[in-house]
């Protein structure tokens, strides 16, 4: 499935919040054409995650981040009216897994929180994030931040949580709108970023891993 007809789809849809956007002419703008250029080419999605040859793994990471992040957005938005206090309490992936919100700021200690506003404080973070120029410098005359993989990691597995949320609780409205496949591609694109650069732990992938060792197994 070309990940250009899941972008046109998603954009008819109710967007959750304003896309991030990578500034013309600079080095990560045009990774970030060249990676979608080579997924619209349908070629395997375990092959395109690879850093390209001369290329730096910073950028690589501050572009798929960025990516991920705009199109997780936009697949939780698709479902985000079926998602509220009532529907999901708790911010979980069926009854094995349940997601506590800490940001070590305003929420020092882990609490249990309804879905959408851990989805909504999620965002937030990951937005502020991929917002702030100190951690993802625009000009490629900034270096990144000595943390910046680290910082990549943590914000690629909180990420990870509304695949697992959207996926357990709500792929009957996925498969309703006809986005499965789309939804698939994304993740399996995020799957394979993950392990090829094992940015996210075993135990964090766990919730999906039976469903994973299905999907992502070419
Ligand atoms: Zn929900």
């Amino acid at each position: 499935m070309a990940l250009n007809g899941f972008l046109e789809f998603f954009q008819r849809e109710k967007t959750f919040r304003p896309k991030k956007r990578f500034t013309q002419g600079t080095i990560r703008y045009s990774l970030h054409k060249q990676a979608n250029a080579s997924l619209q080419s349908g070629i395997n999605l375990k092959e395109v995650v690879k850093l390209p040859a001369g290329e730096n793994m910073n950028d690589w990471l501050a572009v798929h981040v960025v990516d991920f992040f705009n199109r997780i957005n936009l697949i939780y938005g698709t479902i985000s009216e079926y998602c509220n206090e009532t529907t999901c309490p708790t911010m979980s992936g069926g009854a094995k897994y349940e997601y506590l919100w800490a940001d070590g700021e305003t929420y020092k200690k882990p609490v249990q929180l309804p879905a959408p506003r851990y989805v909504e404080l999620l965002m937030d973070w990951v937005e502020n994030q991929i917002n702030n120029e100190t951690l993802f410098p625009v000009s490629t005359d900034v270096p990144f931040p000595k943390s910046f993989p680290s910082l990549c990691k943590k914000i690629l597995t909180r990420l990870f949580r509304v695949f697992v949320h959207v996926y357990i609780h709500h792929f009957d409205r996925i498969f309703s709108i006809g986005a499965e496949a789309h939804v698939n591609t994304c993740f399996k694109h995020f799957y394979y970023f993950v392990t090829e650069f094992d940015l996210m732990s075993a135990k964090e992938l766990e919730p999906l891993a039976v469903m994973t060792a299905q999907m992502c197994k070419d």
